[in-house]
């Protein structure tokens, strides 16, 4: 038995001591991080892989902001990589594989399909691809003749404007506005169709120049995953789609399955980049860097929708936690991810002041459009569901998806078979995610500047946490005043 003296502080517990600024305005602050060593963020902030929180919709609003979207693994494989591939087809300037048509298919066949897809073109081409025309919605949706052939209606390859494979951006942009057109077909050098830049495609980029995006223009997404043998199907599946970041998430990560699924993940896919977790103990950290992880995440008991310390007695104040596991961490060059338990922008300063690269964000985000869990009105407030992943519902229903059994089968002792170590909560409904990061990101970046820090390295250095008392965190908050 070891019972440690010192004291472990969360959030609450302290506050950051101003420091000489030379910092005129917030827009002076970078909030760039790396995440591994290929992974840039211009904003430290990942949604958390829970049901309510982050699926393909939460996944795109995170990268297009500049931050990173971790998909849940609570759902089929098939599924989960099908939300891979929704994410890395929302915004990139080239579509690499365009939808096609042949020019002896009909107007019906083509209407079909475009309504199917969901796009407003379809680039036709003969059997080695070489292009013949575009057809768009505007030449079959009028069309009197259902089935004539596509090659009646398309524009033909002479009227179009083709690049070749590799234009640039401003380039691009450049061609189609000079021919007023919405579409550019790219040729390779046997001029057959290598790709597509659509008018729509250049505006969503314009739209998010902060983007994080991968080497060809997509946008980034992170995947979770277990640590039973069939997770190294669900990894590959979601590989395969396209998955930059591969997440080991496990309650808790400072075990021998978990460092036995990291490196075999590693040797697997050694180019993917690898986050492990949860720890809350340098040694975790060290055990995971060797093991493989390129980032380790760190909380145990800290999450809003989390009783882990409850039922089970374990855990250590997220601030602690933090602070101790980046010191092993940036020993080993090895960033730390700080989840759970921020409710504040002024939490997640202090998480990344005590020298995390990033934050797991749960319940700040569960309220917004983006997240997929359920809305519901009390009393005329709209709310959102947000439940921890080891709930009594999201357990049971994981059995269910693990083992489907008939409804009957679903017995009283399956569901008190269960010790949870999460809870279901409401959380008031919040908007859009851009709001929200626009809220949490204007505070940190103000919180930088009371540091005098340009960057998050310059924040690590400069932070100086003072203990507080009950009575500093009344005077913290808005006091004797009445709210309206
Ligand atoms: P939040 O930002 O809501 O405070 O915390 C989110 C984090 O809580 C997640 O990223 C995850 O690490 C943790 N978490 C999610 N569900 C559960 C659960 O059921 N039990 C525990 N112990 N932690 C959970």
């Amino acid at each position: 038995m070891n019972l440690r003296p010192e004291t472990g502080l969360t959030f609450d517990d302290v506050l950051l001591v101003p420091k000489k600024s030379s910092i005129r305005s917030r827009s002076e602050v970078s909030t760039k991080t790396t995440l591994t060593k290929e992974i840039e963020l211009n904003i430290p902030i990942l949604s958390a892989n829970m049901d309510t929180v982050t699926e393909s919709s939460m996944a795109i609003a995170m990268a297009q902001q500049g931050g990173l979207g971790i998909l849940h693994r609570f759902m089929s494989i098939e599924r989960q990589a099908e939300q891979v591939r929704k994410v890395k087809r929302a915004e990139s300037l080239v579509v690499l594989n365009p939808l096609t048509i042949c020019p002896s298919a009909t107007v019906a066949e083509a209407r079909q399909i475009m309504k199917a897809e969901d796009v407003g073109g379809l680039v036709v081409v003969d059997e080695q691809k070489h292009v013949l025309g575009l057809v768009a919605t505007r030449d079959v949706l009028l069309a009197t003749d259902e089935m004539a052939s596509v090659s009646t209606v398309m524009t033909p390859r002479e009227r179009l404007v083709m690049a070749q494979a590799g234009e640039s951006l401003e380039s691009a942009r450049q061609k189609l506005y000079q021919a007023r057109v919405e579409k550019l077909p790219l040729l390779d050098e046997e001029g057959r169709l290598a790709g597509l830049i659509t008018v729509q495609d250049i505006i969503k980029i314009q739209d998010h120049p902060f983007a994080t995006k991968d080497q060809h223009g997509r946008l980034r997404v992170g995947a979770a995953v277990g640590v039973r043998p069939e997770d190294l199907e669900r990894a590959a599946a979601c590989v395969e789609a396209g998955a930059d970041v591969l997440v080991v998430d496990i309650a808790h990560g400072h075990s021998q399955h978990t460092l036995e699924m990291v490196s075999r993940l590693k040797k697997t896919f050694p180019v993917v980049a690898l986050v492990a977790g949860n720890v809350a103990t340098p040694e975790g950290v060290r055990e995971l860097a060797e093991a493989g992880a390129d980032a380790v995440k760190v909380g145990v008991g800290a999450g809003s929708i989390c009783i882990t310390r409850v039922v089970t007695g374990f855990g250590v104040p997220q601030l602690t936690a933090v602070a101790e596991c980046a010191e092993e961490g940036h020993r080993l060059n090895v960033p730390i991810i700080a989840d759970g338990g921020m409710r504040t922008s002024g939490d997640v300063t202090k998480a990344l002041a005590a020298g995390a690269s990033a934050v797991m964000l749960g319940s700040m985000l569960a309220g917004t459009d983006e997240a997929p869990g359920a809305e519901i009105v009390r009393q005329g407030r709209r709310y959102k569901v947000v439940r921890g992943m080891a709930s009594l519902s999201a357990n049971v229903e994981r059995r269910k998806l693990d083992k489907p059994l008939q409804e009957e089968e679903y017995s009283e002792e399956l569901w008190s078979e269960v010790v949870p170590e999460g809870v279901e909560a409401l959380v008031p409904y919040r908007g859009k995610v851009r709001d929200i990061l626009h809220q949490i990101v204007g505070g940190l970046r103000s919180g930088m500047s009371y540091a005098g820090a340009h960057t998050l390295q310059e924040l690590w250095q400069n932070a100086e946490f003072i203990r507080i008392t009950p009575a500093g965190q009344k005077e913290s908050g808005a006091h004797d005043v009445s709210l309206i």
